[in-house]
């Protein structure tokens, strides 16, 4: 139930979970952060309390200056490790709060393919597809603008990519989305609460709109790819 994600200059695991402490209010029943290291996806999951997965991540640290995070609450599959986000493959790891509606759709086709969920959720269909996509031979903007084509249902996406080390994909459609601008970071987050200990600088984004975050900025575009500006406000809600 709650989405954040940075594009840093030093390992960002710690932050990620710090960032969906201040989530919780939204309610969770699982938790888990995936960063990049040497340009591959790592994640680490846990059901129940931020405790949990904080814990194992002081065991098995994550360490990549890339990555994203997501507290859940199940829609489609028991709150377990295995259906908690991040839901990755070996291209793309995404977190997302809503419903993908037309998932049974979309992994009936992905299928005939031989691109098989290994999870219960919705969200895996969008990880799924993206990746046939990049298969396909389209760079990860261009098969995130085709996945979201896609999709029926209420969603905020967050996308990080193997290979990728300061690229994030963000999505919204009918579930909130900010983007948070740094001096030498950027990040994105569900609402100004998550983003408020890195800066007070923050766009959200308008229904259907999307956005690709480098280290150097954002381009915003809306649901015809237009490219977009979308006021920037100054949060009071800065610590
Ligand atoms: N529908 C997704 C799931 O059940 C996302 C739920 C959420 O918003 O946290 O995994």
């Amino acid at each position: 139930c709650g989405i954040v994600g940075i594009i840093g200059t030093e390992p960002v695991a710690p932050r990620l979970v710090d960032a969906l402490k201040r989530l919780e209010y939204r309610g969770y029943d699982s938790a888990g952060v995936a960063t990049l290291e040497g340009g591959q996806i790592g994640r680490r999951r846990a059901e129940g309390k931020l405790g949990n997965l904080a814990a194992k991540l002081s065991f098995e640290p994550l360490n990549g200056n890339i990555g994203i995070g997501h507290t859940r609450w199940a829609t489609h599959g028991a709150p377990t490790e295995g259906n908690a986000h991040p839901h990755a493959t070996d291209k793309v790891a995404v977190v997302h709060n809503g419903i993908i509606e037309n998932f049974r759709e979309l992994l009936a086709d992905l299928a005939k393919d031989g691109y098989l969920p290994k999870t219960q959720t919705d969200t895996e269909s969008v990880a799924l597809w993206v990746t046939r996509e990049i298969d396909r031979g389209l760079d990860p903007e261009m098969a995130v603008a085709r996945t979201l084509k896609e999709l029926r249902g209420a969603f905020a996406l967050a996308f990080m990519f193997k290979g990728e080390d300061a690229l994030l994909i963000a999505a919204r459609s009918g579930a909130p989305l900010a983007i948070g601008y740094g001096a030498t970071e950027m990040y994105l987050g569900s609402d100004a609460m998550a983003l408020a200990p890195f800066t007070s600088r923050l766009s959200y984004l308008l229904d259907g709109d999307w956005a690709v975050l480098t280290k150097n900025g954002v381009t915003i575009r809306d649901g015809s790819d237009a490219i977009v500006q979308r006021e920037m406000l100054v949060s009071a809600a800065s610590a």
